[in-house]
């Protein structure tokens, strides 16, 4: 229990002893440690992370609609066929009626008379199926001016999805490049640092994001407390291998020359 100060002293130690030497290296992994922090923070908020998915996004509303569009194309196809099909219909049977009229077939006036009004009503619903007709292709013309705009926007998206997913590669390239190169040095360093303090420096790591900050003119660089002069003066006083943590931010602090 050597060396652990109460709460009241504001700060304390803890068991893992280590030789200056490799207290100061703990600062270096810290910065290492920072530097991933960040890399891996802007990794992850790139902008083009964001227009990425924006892109994917409109590309899924555009093919859901796309594909809408064609049904209802194939929809309005079938219509005019059946539309075009009635209209032929009641053209043969208004051509037979003349026909029969033409050829003077008819001589009872009560049948001329049915077979003209016939006739006059047939060209009626002739008109009202040619409108139909009519109605049918404007809607499938405005389907195809729609397709045509969605297609065109859809390429246009690729396009600049493409150039957006190049943009997000080759700043995560730049990124992993760095953070590859951060890992290795830590790597290095912490391959020269007793296990126990090492270990010790990764469960702050883990609970606090840095596990270890410089004291340097009296004050914690983690938290940016002042010490004291009661506090600093037991630092001073404790031996050079005692490992001393900020009571504020839990870090180890490591003394520099001038702490
Ligand atoms: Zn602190």
């Amino acid at each position: 229990m050597r060396g652990l100060w109460n709460a009241a002293g504001g700060l304390s130690c803890g068991f893992v002893k280590a030789s200056p030497q490799a207290q100061l290296k703990l600062l270096e992994l810290a910065e290492l440690d920072t530097e991933l922090s960040r890399l891996d923070h802007r990794r992850r908020t790139l902008p083009e992370n964001a227009e990425f998915e924006a892109a994917q996004q409109r590309d899924t509303e555009l093919r859901d609609e796309l594909a809408a569009l064609e049904a209802r194309d194939s929809d309005l196809t079938r219509d005019q066929a059946k539309a075009e099909r009635d209209v032929d219909q009641v053209r043969s049977r208004i051509e037979r009626d003349r026909a029969r009229l033409d050829a003077g077939q008819v001589s009872s006036p009560k049948e001329l008379e049915n077979l003209q009004s016939e006739i006059v009503s047939l060209e009626r619903r002739q008109g009202d199926l040619e409108e139909v007709v009519l109605e049918v292709m404007e809607r499938a013309e405005e389907v195809t001016r729609r397709s045509a705009a969605l297609s065109a926007e859809q390429a246009e998206l690729t396009g600049r999805r493409d150039e957006i997913a190049a943009r997000r590669d080759a700043a995560f390239a730049e990124i992993d490049e760095q953070a590859g190169k951060a890992r290795a040095s830590r790597a290095a360093i912490a391959a020269d640092l007793p296990a126990d303090l090492l270990d010790l420096y990764d469960r702050l790591r883990a609970q606090h994001g840095v596990g270890a900050a410089a004291l340097r003119n009296g004050r914690c660089e983690g938290c940016h407390l002042s010490l004291n002069t009661v506090d600093l003066g037991r630092i001073r006083g404790a031996p050079p291998d005692e490992v001393i943590r900020c009571e504020e931010c839990r870090r180890i602090l490591v003394r520099e020359q001038n702490a």
